[in-house]
């Protein structure tokens, strides 16, 4: 590995954004690398407050969290790996912001020190681990060790259960959104467990396979071209039309262009089901969310 100032470099890791969905393949190809590494905490305060401080004001809360994880590891750290994810594993695609996300990291902290900016398209394994073997040659990783990481990481992923499914709760909701609004329970002030302490269970995306969800949008004019849309429009309505849930609680952020779509989109379909949408931004309260809950309970009933 490369040497920096006389020490081996340590590389930072952000855990915002699709980390949430990456976490199993990040985190073996890390360590197989055998790199010297520091994640970032769960987000907090202090994360809220450097990526305030280091992002535009115009950009959703889940990309102020994302620079203010990548701004606390600029303390420790000799470089930061900020993906450039073009594509998820079915090829569609995602919000722009995550294709010039190193850009957007760079010009908040006013650092370029961000390593692994190779385009990922996670659906072509060949582009991707082209990709990432040229990140790894830049710190020094041979060929050999980049593809025994490659693998693993790849197994691990594969191999890693996600997503939830409760019983036992008088309601049960699908709980909409994306990964880093639905799983970062600092983002979305504990959401989970203020549905169990209102006896509502969960149900997220991840239950519902590609093949039921493809199935679910075959009746569309057009194929669906985002991601979040397949992942969040098709399995609300396979919920809701097997009965399984009592109502849809969509976890969204303030400013975020491809919800704004897909929450209408939604709405027209499901014509007086329960739906609840949670606007997230660095000003929402306990107080008034907590009261949103209660009505919606009240609503499910
Ligand atoms: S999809 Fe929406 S919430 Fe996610 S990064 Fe883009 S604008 Fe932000």
């Amino acid at each position: 590995m490369k040497l920096c100032g006389g020490f081996y470099m340590k590389i930072g890791i952000p855990g915002g954004l699709l980390y949430f969905k990456y976490e199993p393949f990040i985190r073996t190809f890390f360590n197989e690398l055998g790199v010297s590494t520091e994640y970032s905490t769960v987000s907090n305060k202090e994360i809220l407050d450097l990526g305030t401080h280091n992002c535009v004001d115009e950009a959703c809360l889940p990309m102020k969290l994302y620079h203010g994880h990548a701004a606390k590891l600029q303390k420790n750290c000799d470089c930061i790996a900020v993906p450039r994810i073009m594509n998820c594993e079915f090829g569609e695609s995602i919000c722009p912001k995550f294709q010039g996300l190193p850009e957007l990291v760079a010009s908040g902290t006013g650092k370029t020190n961000q390593i692994f900016t190779e385009p990922l398209y996670m659906n072509d394994p060949k582009k991707l681990k082209s990709a990432l073997k040229k990140g790894c040659r830049q710190i020094g990783v041979s060929d050999t060790r980049m593809e025994r990481a490659f693998f693993s990481a790849s197994e691990n992923q594969r191999n890693s259960s996600f997503g939830i499914w409760e019983n036992g709760y008088q309601k049960r909701v699908f709980l909409a959104g994306h990964p880093y609004n639905i799983y970062d329970s600092f983002a979305n002030l504990n959401l989970i467990n203020k549905l169990h302490q209102l006896d509502i269970g969960v149900i997220t995306e991840e239950w519902i396979s590609q093949y039921e969800k493809s199935e679910a949008l075959s009746g569309l004019i057009k194929k669906p071209y985002w991601l979040f849309f397949v992942h969040n429009f098709a399995p609300a309505m396979i919920l809701m039309e097997r009965k399984e849930i009592d109502g849809i609680i969509y976890v969204s952020s303030f400013c975020c262009g491809t919800d704004s779509i897909i929450i209408e989109m939604i709405k027209n379909k499901i014509g007086n089901f329960p739906l609840l949408v949670l606007k997230l931004d660095e000003q929402t309260g306990e107080a008034g969310y907590h009261t949103r809950l209660e009505a919606f309970w009240e609503v499910m009933k």
